[in-house]
């Protein structure tokens, strides 16, 4: 959310943005809706008073006796409620429309934001990691589950409808060690760990900015106000919703949780395998601080630089890239993806989103604090994934297999796998 006044100030910047964003929201609508919002409350006031005279006229001419003035009083009464009701409907209708409108208008975005229409426009920024060259025919990651019985596509489509898995045996302890590594990682850099929600309100889920927009994406409880999440950052955030928070040290959380997502909008693409399924799990890092763009930007490289040391653990080769506009979601001010190597797809596939929202989220989430001179201000948050599962048991089990169709296990994820060095037939 942005203040009205900055973007009755900031119009064609704010609709260029909605635009690079691929958001439909016309600017200037908004400021009409916003205009006739404002002169209709005043003229709701003004008729609000002159109502208020006409019963304060008639109760000091019952007073007074006065029988004639009466009837006069009643009648100029009449036509103002009439008009008054006029004018309420239509500053409800303004309001409504005004409201329908603001809950589009985008972040702004950082300076260095590269400006692009979809993922393909944006930039590697560093790569790091060798690519494997195998001296065999590499199998992909649903052959290798298929081979080990650790994955178990058609009977996770059979039981649960397409895009859903069963992991099985190391399948499940992989999916599980990677997790625990992370968070192991994160409780040590400070992180806060928490179990949340699955389940929250409609509520949420706007002041997170995920709606209206992600509507389509999240799958709702039948008859209630209810929405299963898509990302822990929805309750971590909202756990401060309406609160005055101290941020004199950033707050720090982790949380490990299984993520839905309808991926409507995806059909036909990235069908194969565990890529794009409907439920998987993330540890998602959340970051709340002062309103600060210096400190936030400081964060934003932390908490990237985070995800990238769980990459150098699973000793994986990956690449960082600017997230352009058009890849970018609307409560972003500046995003990098941590994009990793595949052999099966040839090509680097998203595994991690790290982003800065500025103050976007804290203004619809109501969290402010107190600054050093004791006025409120609503804080910045930042959210990072530092790892999702099952999407990459698909680099860790295509980049980690060896010639006999075994898959190494890195160093660091072998204390979560029992010692583990090798998933082997
Ligand atoms: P996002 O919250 O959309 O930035 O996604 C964060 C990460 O979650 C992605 O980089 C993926 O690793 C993972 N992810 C997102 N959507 C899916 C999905 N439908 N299936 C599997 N993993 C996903």
């Amino acid at each position: 959310m942005l203040e009205i006044k900055f973007i009755r100030q900031n119009p064609e910047m704010l609709q260029r943005i909605s635009d690079q964003k691929g958001i439909t929201l016309s600017i200037k609508e908004l400021l009409v809706w916003d205009e006739k919002k404002r002169l209709l409350l005043k003229e709701t006031e003004l008729l609000r008073e002159t109502r208020n005279n006409l019963s304060q006229q008639f109760a000091n001419s019952s007073q007074h006796g006065k029988p004639n003035d009466l009837e006069s009083i009643k009648a100029a009464a009449k036509e103002v409620n009439q008009q008054l009701n006029e004018v309420e409907t239509a500053l409800t209708e303004a309001v409504t429309q005004f409201h329908t409108l603001m809950i589009l208008v985008p972040n702004v975005i950082s300076p260095d934001t590269p400006i692009g229409r979809s993922d393909e426009d944006n930039v590697e920024i560093k790569r790091v990691g060798e690519i494997p060259c195998f001296d065999f025919e590499p199998k992909d990651h649903v052959k290798l589950g298929e081979i080990h019985a650790i994955i178990d596509i058609p009977r996770g489509v059979k039981v649960a409808g397409k895009r859903n898995y069963f992991l099985k045996g190391n399948g499940l302890f992989l999916h599980r060690a990677v997790q625990q590594l992370t968070l192991d990682l994160l409780a040590d850099r400070g992180f806060t760990a928490l179990d949340v929600p699955l389940m929250v309100r409609g509520a949420a889920l706007s002041n997170t900015a995920f709606f209206p927009l992600g509507v389509d994406q999240t799958f709702k409880i039948a008859e209630e106000d209810k929405w299963l999440v898509g990302t822990s950052e929805v309750p971590m955030v909202s756990y401060y919703s309406d609160e005055i928070i101290d941020v004199t040290e950033p707050i720090k959380l982790a949380a490990i949780s299984a993520c839905f997502r309808s991926e409507i909008g995806a059909a036909g693409k990235d069908v194969h395998g565990l890529y794009r399924v409907h439920q998987f799990a993330k540890v998602e890092q959340v970051i709340l601080c002062e309103n600060d763009p210096l400190v936030s930007e400081r964060i934003l490289q932390e908490i990237t630089q985070n995800a990238e040391e769980i990459m150098q653990l699973l000793e994986l080769p990956y690449r960082i890239v600017a997230v352009c506009t058009g890849d970018m979601s609307q409560k972003t001010y500046k995003q990098y993806d941590i994009e990793t190597w595949m052999p099966s797809r040839q090509a680097y596939g998203e595994t991690h989103s790290s982003s800065n929202l500025h103050d976007f989220q804290a203004r619809r989430s109501n969290i402010r604090y107190r600054t050093a001179d004791g006025t409120l201000q609503y804080c910045h948050t930042l959210n990072n994934t530092a790892v999702a599962s099952p999407r990459i048991l698909i680099p860790l089990l295509e980049n980690h297999q060896e010639a006999d169709g075994s898959i190494r296990i890195p160093k660091a994820l072998q204390k979560y796998m029992n010692g583990l060095e090798r998933i082997t037939i």
